[in-house]
């Protein structure tokens, strides 16, 4: 970037979240380094309304890369001029700033650097720095946002800041000063926490491995079934050459039926803890943690199924376009010429196809407003009772409408041998088994006598558990005594 283009921020020149009446706003910041992080942070702290003073062991090289509100001078100077200074320098060159031991003597240092592994080193980098340097107070915190998200605005990026340290008023300090920059800090205890804190942004997609490797099981599943009925089946029965199928029809049939199966499995941890706290009368046992890892998963599981109804759809709007499909239209034609018909149009299957297309577009749209609302953004504009309504009965009501277009593509066709090939059913009804269960369950647990129970626990009642109750009296007066919750 042009030192022209670093004198013209990204963000405008005051930053509306900050609150200028926070006592941090204002203050001398001091930032050691004048890498990308600490143009991009000083650029952000000019912004927000501080002094900006950088510490650089060449600072006339550098000082035409930082906005000209920031003072740019040599290591020594800017840290005898601010008290609250960011390390923005790498772990290893955490050694050569030992010189300035003397004057970092009881001052705050603000570690904000990452590793290149997961648990790279036995003790973290902001603990490394502390044992450094033992008069100053270490806080590790703004790792986790990138040197972009810090010049793009909060809007833009990650809002979140994790903070730690082992002195509660220099963590204080540090989360001010995130404010006032637009971030949320959040506070992650003490200095322990640096570790983990220092992995976050090594982890790759953590909450998404188990929904991805479930709908990768499952489409391999379905794929190899699929496979077995539309390819192998034919070429070994009739010697038939089906391999042109591959890529789009078998592909194509396998997609809706993960994207059907797993919006089952979003609903049914539901179903399973609803049985639980029947059972024990409770909600307040604990889960096993296999449910409780899949209850908290939910969100990628759902938003899977919707990538690969997603799929599905431009499949099948690309089925015509195939040259196979033109083939056999002609094929078709040309045997009905010679047989002279005239009348192919046969009613249920014309209503069939309709109200299939139709049921599928609503499932898709469904579909669509739970993956949106689902956006943090978006979820955070709704209050709870609306979030509820569309993630879960709105969120069901996909699952029924999703049943309604399996069991109008299969008709009638589990009834029909010629569709058993090797004895296999037809896939649709495989595809049925889960949805069926979560929605017959859901029907169950409407019936009134079940209902009203589970409402009742799930406002803190407990099987077994002697309450006391406070009964009004005939009088008005009130009398009070215990009995059994469950009488
Ligand atoms: P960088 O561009 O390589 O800058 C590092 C700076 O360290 C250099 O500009 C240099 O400034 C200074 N430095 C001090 N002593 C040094 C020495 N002995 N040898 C080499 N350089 C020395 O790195 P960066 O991307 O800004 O990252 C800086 C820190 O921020 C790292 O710990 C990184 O993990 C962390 N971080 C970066 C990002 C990001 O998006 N870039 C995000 C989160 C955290 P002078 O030459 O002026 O002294």
């Amino acid at each position: 970037m042009s030192s022209g283009d670093m004198a013209k921020p990204l963000l405008g020149h005051q930053n509306t979240e900050s609150d200028p009446n926070t006592p941090a706003a204002g203050r001398t910041i001091g930032v050691l380094g004048s890498g990308d992080f600490a143009r991009s942070l000083a650029i952000r702290l000019v912004c927000s309304g501080f002094k900006v003073v950088v510490g650089s062991r060449n600072p006339k090289r550098k000082a035409s890369l930082f906005p000209s509100a920031a003072e740019v001078t040599f290591q020594a100077e800017a840290v005898k001029k601010t008290d609250v200074i960011f390390v923005a320098v790498f772990r290893e060159h955490y050694s050569t700033l030992c010189d300035l031991a003397d004057v970092l003597a009881g001052k705050i240092l603000v570690d904000v650097s990452n590793n290149t592994e997961i648990n790279h080193h036995k003790e973290s980098n902001a603990e490394y720095l502390a044992s450094l340097f033992p008069a100053c107070t270490v806080v590790k915190g703004f790792n986790v946002v990138s040197a972009w998200t810090l010049q793009s605005g909060a809007r833009d990026g990650n809002k979140q800041v994790l903070i730690c340290s082992n002195n509660q008023e220099a963590k204080r300090t540090v989360a001010e000063i995130a404010q006032v920059m637009g971030f949320t800090p959040v506070d992650m205890g003490c200095m322990s926490s640096a570790c983990e804190i220092e992995n976050i942004p090594l982890r790759l997609l953590p909450t998404w491995k188990i929904p991805i490797f479930l709908s990768l099981g499952l489409f391999l599943c379905f794929f190899t079934y699929n496979l077995i009925r539309q390819v192998i089946h034919p070429y070994i029965r009739e010697q038939k050459n089906k391999l042109y199928k591959i890529p789009v029809e078998v592909v194509n049939t396998t997609l809706p039926c993960v994207s059907y199966v797993m919006l089952s499995l979003v609903y049914l941890p539901g179903v399973l803890a609803a049985c639980l706290q029947l059972y024990y009368g409770t909600k307040y046992r604990r889960f096993p943690d296999w449910l409780d890892q899949w209850l908290q998963h939910r969100k990628q599981i759902g938003l899977l199924s919707f990538f690969c109804a997603a799929l599905h759809a431009v499949y099948s709007l690309c089925l015509p376009m195939r040259r196979s499909h033109r083939y056999q239209l002609i094929e078709m034609a040309a045997k009905q010429a010679m047989e002279k018909k005239t009348n192919v149009w046969v009613e249920a299957e014309v209503w069939r196809m309709e109200i299939y297309i139709s049921v599928g577009i609503i499932a898709l749209g469904l579909l669509s407003l739970l993956a949106i609302t689902s956006l943090p953004s978006i979820a955070n504009s709704l209050n709870w009772r609306e979030f509820s309504f569309i993630q879960s009965t709105l969120g069901f009501t996909a699952l029924v409408v999703s049943t309604l277009h399996t069991l109008t593509y299969g008709w009638s066709r589990a009834f029909d041998e010629n569709q058993y090939k090797f004895y296999l059913p037809p896939t649709y009804t495989l595809t049925l088994l889960v949805p069926c269960t979560v929605i017959l369950a859901k029907v169950v647990f409407n019936l009134p006598c079940i209902r009203q129970r589970l409402v009742r626990i799930r406002r803190g009642w407990e099987k077994g558990r002697y309450v006391k109750f406070v009964l009004p009296s005939a009088t008005g007066e009130y009398s009070s005594g215990e009995t059994s919750s469950n009488v």
